[in-house]
């Protein structure tokens, strides 16, 4: 798959991180196909993470994820799902290596700065979720 869906979620938006995330997206050679900035209501935050409903964090996160806005930006390159989890780095920032976007904007494993899919077909649905046919370039 040649697109992945990133969001940079609303602690690192808070502390002006946009510019500093982005770059390092594009200079790790992913193109911006379609990027906004917006705040997930609570309902929508549920929904985008309804795979995680039964986990203990599930609660916490729609909140988190509902309290400011975010950044939701669809990214292409040459294999962008994988490539891109590696430019973020683990889900905890302790365990984020270094240079990795987590390692240098994370704050907690709650509040760690971006989001990005799994897996191509959630790339494709979660790309799906923020943006229509006429906002991808
Ligand atoms: P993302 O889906 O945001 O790219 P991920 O795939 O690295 O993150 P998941 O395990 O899918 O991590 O968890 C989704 C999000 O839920 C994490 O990015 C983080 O914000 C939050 N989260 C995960 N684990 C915890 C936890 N133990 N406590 C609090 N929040 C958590």
């Amino acid at each position: 798959g040649n697109v992945t869906f990133t969001m940079i979620k609303p602690d690192a938006v808070q502390d002006n991180h946009i510019g500093g995330i982005t770059k390092m997206m594009e200079e790790a050679g992913f193109r911006v196909v379609a990027m906004k900035k917006t705040r997930l209501t609570e309902e929508r935050a549920g929904q985008f993470y309804e795979v995680h409903k039964e986990r203990p964090f599930y609660g916490d996160l729609v909140k988190y994820m509902s309290s400011g806005p975010i950044v939701a930006m669809i990214l292409e390159k040459e294999n962008a799902v994988l490539d891109f989890r590696t430019l973020i780095g683990a889900t905890n920032p302790a365990q984020a290596e270094e240079g990795t976007i987590r390692k240098i904007y994370a704050k907690s494993v709650e509040a760690n700065a971006v989001h990005g899919s799994d897996s191509d077909e959630n790339a494709q649905i979660e790309g799906e979720f923020f943006f229509g046919a006429d906002e991808r370039f």
